[in-house]
């Protein structure tokens, strides 16, 4: 296994296992067919959502691919801004941005600042007014669409916490557009992650056209509307496909006929997430009583998604021998749920090889932890026949460095 020109198997040997693994031309395919895609809409701004892999080595391969980035937290912001992406193709979402970062994201100037709800939007104002400028706000709608996805993963559902519903969002545009320090430019939803069917897009964005013809109505400008991300990628090779980000781009074009505003995307797992592999090494084998373990050496803390959500990530040997076996693989955190695959069908592999996670680009370092006291992981990025290290390992100096022990707990046991 390559991972562009270079052997999987010769950067184990140069950081050890496990390790995340990124495709610099993989990044940058994902970001061209995205704009491709949407290439008969009227200048689109694709924003990254950093969230999906907030590395800034992987975001400055996006910024040189043209993407902006959608943030949700200051620390995502500064990333972005470390990575050299301007402020000016800057969106920050989220659902609870505290003032402080509601300060930061004003005093970075950044390109707009999507709301979720009438509190946030006052504090806003607040903010801006103390430090005398003027936010470029979108309100997010709920557009209350069933997106057909995981529960955990849903977000435009009314139950949902994220957004404004669609009955309060014509009042709020309004206060928005009295208030001080506030300028509202547009609308913005995203109404859940891996979506496989384009249909519920296409009813939320239906709503959101209405929207925008509900607020011009009204006598509200609006020039801009953010669709969010969600589109669904390819991880069990045995599934038919999802649509491919052309069917997507062309059902845009359909539903978003004569609105007459800029559009903006914000795709994370469809960029990264089959730019990257978790490449980790067989600890033991073990067979139990009734099915055959393989112990790795990397665990849930490093990629959550199957203990978290139950779902798939296809497990390849890095230097396959032909040979199949079932077995049942697992890392060695004291969890019953510290789970990658359950009796699969996969290539054998024995104690001391090299296996792949793939898919593993997005939501994968970035919701790693250190339970049981493992260290963070590192991360390369390849780029044709040379890579780096784009994040080090975390040494356990790192890790146990940060506990202090108080005073009266210190001298003699
Ligand atoms: C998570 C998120 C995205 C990206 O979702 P993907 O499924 O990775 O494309 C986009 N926008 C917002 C507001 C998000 O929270």
């Amino acid at each position: 296994m390559h991972a562009e020109g270079v052997a999987v198997s010769a950067l184990a040997d140069a950081v050890g296992t496990p390790f995340y693994c990124y495709s610099t031309e993989t990044l940058t395919r994902h970001a061209r067919v995205m704009r491709e895609a949407l290439a008969g809409l009227d200048s689109p701004m694709i924003v990254f959502a950093v969230k999906a892999n907030p590395n800034v080595a992987v975001l400055r391969v996006l910024a040189r691919a043209g993407l902006g980035a959608d943030v949700v937290s200051v620390g995502e912001m500064r990333r972005a801004l470390a990575a050299g992406i301007p402020p000016g193709l800057i969106v920050f979402s989220g659902v609870g941005k505290t003032d402080a970062e509601l300060r930061a994201a004003l005093e970075a100037g950044i390109f707009q600042i999507n709301v979720e709800g009438e509190e946030e939007l006052r504090r806003l104002s607040h903010s801006a007014q103390a430090l005398g400028l003027v936010a470029d706000i979108a309100l997010r709608v709920n557009p209350d669409v069933d997106a057909g996805t995981l529960a955990k993963i849903s977000t435009g559902k009314a139950e949902n916490k994220f957004g404004i519903g669609l009955d309060r969002v014509m009042d709020l545009y309004a206060e928005a557009a009295r208030l001080p320090g506030i300028n509202p430019v547009g609308i913005a939803a995203h109404i859940g992650s891996q979506l496989f069917d384009l249909a519920p897009l296409e009813t939320a964005y239906g709503k959101l056209g209405a929207l925008v013809a509900a607020l011009r109505a009204a006598g509200l400008s609006v020039s801009r509307v953010d669709l969010g991300g969600g589109l669904g990628i390819p991880y069990d090779p045995k599934l038919p496909l999802p649509p491919s980000p052309a069917e997507y781009g062309a059902m845009v074009q359909r539903a978003t006929a004569g609105w007459g505003v800029q559009l903006m995307f914000e795709p994370g797992r469809l960029i990264a997430g089959n730019a990257g592999i978790l490449v980790s090494r067989v600890v033991t084998m073990k067979r139990g009583a009734t099915r055959t373990f393989v112990v790795l050496d990397a665990a849930m803390n490093d990629l959550i998604r199957p203990t978290l959500y139950g779902v798939y990530h296809d497990i390849r040997a890095v230097e396959p021998t032909g040979g199949r076996m079932v077995a049942t693989v697992v890392g060695p955190v004291c969890e019953t749920g510290d789970m990658f695959a359950e009796d699969r069908d996969m290539d054998a592999v024995e104690t001391g090889d090299l296996v792949a996670l793939m898919t593993a680009g997005a939501y994968g370092a970035t919701m790693a932890g250190t339970y049981n006291s493992r260290p963070l992981l590192p991360e390369v990025l390849v780029d044709g026949d040379r890579f780096a290290v784009v994040r080090d390992r975390q040494t356990l100096e790192d890790l146990i460095g940060l506990d202090r022990v108080p005073d009266w707990l210190q001298g003699e046991l």
